[in-house]
């Protein structure tokens, strides 16, 4: 294990029974035999389609979905099955939807004190007071927010709330899973900002989780590509963008705009056709040969091996 290393994980699945009948079940496997690690301070965006896996991969490394089986390391120890108290005040979310993820029946201080109290984070009332109000300022908000209901606070104060929140227990780490996909345009590139000046004041380890690449292209050092369960590329922010190997990231990226009008028409989009097929039933072999343009016969029948193609740049393809 490098030291360098927050958080690895090692051959994660996570499958869900669905019951098909009389002790019949069939499995949605949401995540399949993933593999990457993440060093300390830095941002890996996970980018793919809706439904393929990114969410369920992000509450599995938390450990609310425990793993169907596989390894998750933190700091070099493995917490697959240890009790995770001590590794909630370091691991910490900020959910998609702001306005679900706040108790409507808690105030702004009682829901950022919760997981204080938890954690018995303070030493005195005043103490307690104090460090919820210094919290909500460092998100832009106002200290006398503390006594209001979050109904009272548009999407974007919402999200900033859910962001105090997470902060509150000094966590080292942050899955954001797709914190500013619910919010105005106008309002996405604030949190992005302030989300990314917390890393830089408080040393923040983040896993960014969207479905769009250009939104994560921006903000993280490396980025992973996920398709039906399976990470099928990742590599350097800048590299990846530059010279993907993967035919499913090339298909994401020929879709990303891009500002220059001239270059924009010069650019040949890549559709993929049909659907996304089920995770209950996921195709054999390479997952994406049902829909990649490259498929050959050995897709269809063998896995394809997860390799460094290049120094830090994996990738999953038989042809590549
Ligand atoms: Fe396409 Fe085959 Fe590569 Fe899968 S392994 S991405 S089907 S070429």
């Amino acid at each position: 294990m490098n030291d360098s290393y927050l958080i690895q994980v090692e051959n994660l699945r996570k499958y869900f029974p669905i019951k098909m009948g009389f002790m019949k079940y069939n499995y949605v496997q949401a995540v399949e035999d993933v593999n990457f690690f993440i060093r300390k301070g830095e941002t890996l965006g996970l980018v793919g389609e809706s439904g393929c896996g990114k969410t369920t991969l992000g509450r599995a490394i938390l450990r609310l979905h425990e793993p169907t089986s596989g390894k998750i390391f933190y700091e070099g120890k493995e917490i697959t099955h240890v009790k995770m108290l001590p590794y909630r005040r370091k691991m910490q979310i900020i959910f998609q939807d702001p306005s679900a993820s706040l108790d409507p029946r808690m105030t702004v201080g009682e829901i950022v004190g919760e997981a204080m109290d938890i954690h018995k984070l303070y030493n005195s009332k005043k103490d307690r007071l104090d460090k919820i109000q210094q919290l909500l300022t460092q998100v832009g908000l106002n200290s006398e927010h503390s006594n209001r209901y979050p109904h009272e606070f548009s999407g974007g104060q919402q999200q900033r709330i859910g962001i105090a929140r997470a902060l509150a227990v000094e966590p080292q780490f942050i899955v954001c899973d797709e914190p500013i996909s619910a919010l105005d345009v106008s309002i996405q590139s604030q949190i992005v900002n302030m989300l990314e000046d917390m890393q830089n004041e408080l040393n923040l380890t983040y896993l960014f989780i969207a479905h769009d690449l250009s939104v994560v292209k921006h903000i993280s050092n490396r980025i992973g590509v996920m398709y039906l369960g399976n990470i099928v590329e990742l590599g350097k922010s800048y590299e990846l963008n530059k010279n993907p190997l993967h035919p499913y990231t090339k298909t994401l990226l020929s879709a990303v705009p891009v500002p220059d009008p001239i270059k924009s028409r010069s650019r040949k989009r890549i559709i993929l056709e049909g659907d996304i097929p089920s995770p209950m039933n996921p195709p054999s072999g390479c997952r994406f040969h049902t829909r990649c343009p490259y498929a050959v016969q050995r897709c269809r029948e063998e896995v394809p091996e997860w390799r460094e193609m290049a120094p830090d740049h994996f990738a999953a393809c038989h042809i590549i």
